[in-house]
């Protein structure tokens, strides 16, 4: 069958991922399974030590499993040199990390417009775009900050918003609020469920924290390498969904409602002289620090 044409965007069959050190054995990933829908909100969580992070890193293509199958996107993950995934990141994958990992010396709109100057976009597309999205994540006011100039949780909106400019069709995110506090966790957490579910993409979380593991569609809960639980919210969520389309305001957040920018957003018009040209910069550090190599 091909597996392009149908089921689960991602599937993980008997995962092993044994770490050697000297002559003792850690088994990081003992034998784990499932897989994820499209459009699914699925949380991975556990505690410290449980192999969270392990797992995240295998999906990504970051490490090699010691055994077993990852097939995203209907493309074999563990099969792949690492030139190959680097293009299978750029066409498949966003991450948001803990650290934001913004460019310093970069505007918010530069930092957001970065990623689709790796894709060949136009310079007024990459503009209009970058600017719609932190408009959607309510930064409409800070396209020309740097991120030294706002608090944490602005940061990682420009992060989210950076993860998101290029559409990808699965989100990967490491603790995504794990420097925020609680407040602005929860507004973290709210925006980023949003824009996935209008999009209809595929976002990936791994927690520490059982509470905002509780805004996933699925939670699959970790413990010495394995799966112990796979908790199932896609009714509840279905439920509270319905009953917030009729908001038109999302009031914790204080965010208007937005469309999700297209290629055309009006009253988005970005002027060259309001806007400087996005920098690429030479070394692709940026780039590399996305693809987490
Ligand atoms: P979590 O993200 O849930 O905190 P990790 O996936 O980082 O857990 O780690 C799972 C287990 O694998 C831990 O016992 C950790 O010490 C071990 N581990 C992780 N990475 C390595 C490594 N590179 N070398 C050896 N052991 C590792």
């Amino acid at each position: 069958m091909n597996e392009k044409m149908a089921g689960p965007v991602i599937r993980v069959k008997d995962l092993y991922k044994i770490y050697r050190i000297g002559e003792n054995r850690v088994r990081a990933l003992n034998g784990v399974d499932f897989t994820i829908e499209k459009g699914e909100f699925c949380c991975i969580v556990g505690t410290s030590g449980s192999g969270k992070s392990t797992l995240l890193n295998m999906l990504a293509g970051l490490e090699k499993p010691t055994k077993g199958e990852i097939v995203i996107a209907g493309e074999h993950i563990e099969k792949k040199s690492e030139s190959q995934l680097v293009v299978f990141r750029q066409a498949h994958v966003g991450f948001i990390f803990q650290s934001y990992n913004l460019l310093p010396n970069m505007t918010a709109l530069e930092n957001v417009a970065l990623p689709l100057t790796f894709q060949g976009v136009d310079k007024k597309t990459r503009q209009l775009r970058a600017a719609a999205m932190l408009k959607l994540v309510g930064l409409a006011k800070y396209l020309k900050h740097k991120p030294g100039q706002m608090s944490g949780g602005q940061q990682q909106r420009v992060g989210i918003a950076r993860a998101l400019v290029v559409e990808p069709e699965i989100i990967f995110a490491d603790e995504p609020t794990g420097n925020l506090d609680s407040n602005t966790s929860l507004e973290v957490m709210q925006l980023i469920q949003k824009i996935v579910r209008k999009k209809n993409q595929t976002l990936v979380m791994v927690t520490h924290d059982n509470y905002l593991a509780g805004f996933g569609d699925r939670v699959i809960h970790i413990r010495d390498g394995k799966i112990i639980q796979i908790e199932d919210n896609r009714e509840r969520n279905r439920e509270t969904q319905e009953a917030e389309q009729s908001e038109t305001m999302m009031p914790e957040t204080g965010v208007p409602e937005t469309e999700v920018p297209g290629m055309e957003v009006p009253g988005m018009e970005v002027s060259e002289t309001e806007v400087p040209e996005t920098e690429v910069p030479e070394n692709e550090t940026w780039k590399n620090e996305i693809s987490g190599n």
